[in-house]
């Protein structure tokens, strides 16, 4: 494909996370979470850059499916453990680990074929998945009687802010309820890894700042000493002079202030490039930092060239990565880095390398 989109992908930052990870969170092992096609940079392939992890984590068994045909034979965890019953032939059959966070999945694992371990996991305050506290020992129970090595874990709501009580409060409950069982535990993502030190326990199970980013509102990877693994880049297809007053791109969206080169590039919504991103958005032309302009469109969109008079056809534009943190993108265009990451999957090719 000569289509200029790329995706970079960094094995060397990534590995340089993952490390950072284990110095951070010394002692707890590390399940790297590479759900969502290893958010958007590929599963398989992070899987393989990530061999240093002490086990993955997936949301899918087809996702298990794809590390395991890659012939990588670690330890994964199904993270919302099986979603019906036939699925634990396979759980079996590929050696995987389960998360069970219902009484209906309990049901399902009497007298079938037996997971690996079994990750038996607790609402501490996030109301989204777990035993509910007072129904917790009834499950420990039924889940200690099914003879399958029994783990335990939750998970937070709010560690996206450093010091906020109600992870405190998830934490004190999780200890409480546990304080009498043995097995190993799990509570921190990526924002507990990172600001919750009290959270790391015997499993870490970082996702996003793996990949170079930062789960925290006001901080970018960089201020937390993480390279960023993807890196966007295109080239301008089309430079021209347009005149105060006009219009640029479908519905007119933005008027040019005055007399102003504008660049195009091979770069669009229908390569995961958000379509709500607002003029200023950020973007590197050359390096030289400039603005976004217009709506993007799906196989292209409009750049403000006033910052970089010079910029000709075929000059390199970053859209996030090496040089222009995600986390700004993902503010400019009123989402989270979470959501840019996953949303690449497409028509860009995939190379590694040093972007
Ligand atoms: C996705 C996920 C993680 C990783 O979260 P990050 O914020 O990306 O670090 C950890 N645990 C569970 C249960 C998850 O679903």
């Amino acid at each position: 494909m000569t289509r200029p989109a790329r995706v970079i992908i960094n094995p060397r930052a990534a590995r340089h996370n993952l490390e950072w990870v284990r110095r951070h969170a010394r002692g707890a092992r590390v399940m790297a979470v590479i759900k969502a096609d290893g958010y958007g940079h590929g599963i398989a392939r992070m899987a393989r850059i990530f061999d240093a992890a002490d086990a993955f984590a997936v949301a899918a068994i087809e996702e298990a499916v794809t590390i395991r045909e890659a012939g990588i034979d670690k330890p994964i965890v199904l993270l919302e453990g099986p979603f019906e019953a036939a699925e634990l032939e396979l759980v079996h059959a590929l050696d995987l680990e389960v998360v069970v966070h219902n009484h209906e999945q309990l049901d399902m694992l009497v007298g079938a074929p037996k997971p690996r371990v079994l990750w038996l996991k607790f609402d501490t305050g996030m109301h989204r998945l777990g035993f509910a506290l007072e129904h917790a020992k009834e499950a420990i129970a039924r889940a200690r009687a099914l003879d399958i090595p029994l783990r335990f874990m939750t998970h937070f709501a709010n560690t996206h802010h450093r010091g906020d009580a109600s992870v405190h409060a998830q934490m004190d409950r999780f200890e409480q309820l546990l304080a009498c069982e043995a097995g190993e535990r799990s509570l921190a993502n990526s924002g507990a890894v990172l600001g919750y030190q009290r959270a790391h326990g015997d499993w870490v199970r970082p996702g996003l700042m793996l990949y170079g980013v930062s789960p925290f509102d006001h901080e970018v990877g960089a201020d937390l000493g993480l390279l960023p693994v993807m890196t966007l880049r295109s080239r301008l297809i089309s430079v021209r002079q347009v005149r105060a007053g006009e219009a640029v791109g479908y519905g007119g969206a933005y008027v040019c202030p005055q007399d102003m080169p504008v660049g195009v590039l091979a770069y669009g919504y229908g390569d995961g490039y958000p379509r709500h991103a607002q003029t200023g958005t950020p973007i590197l032309v050359r390096g030289i930092r400039t603005q976004v302009i217009g709506h993007c469109s799906m196989d292209m969109m409009t750049v403000d060239l006033r910052p970089v008079p010079d910029a000709r056809f075929g000059d390199v534009v970053t859209l996030w990565g090496e040089g222009l943190p995600i986390e700004e993108v993902a503010r400019a265009s009123g989402t989270i880095p979470y959501e840019l990451l996953c949303r690449v999957r497409m028509r860009a090719q995939y190379e590694e390398g040093e972007p």
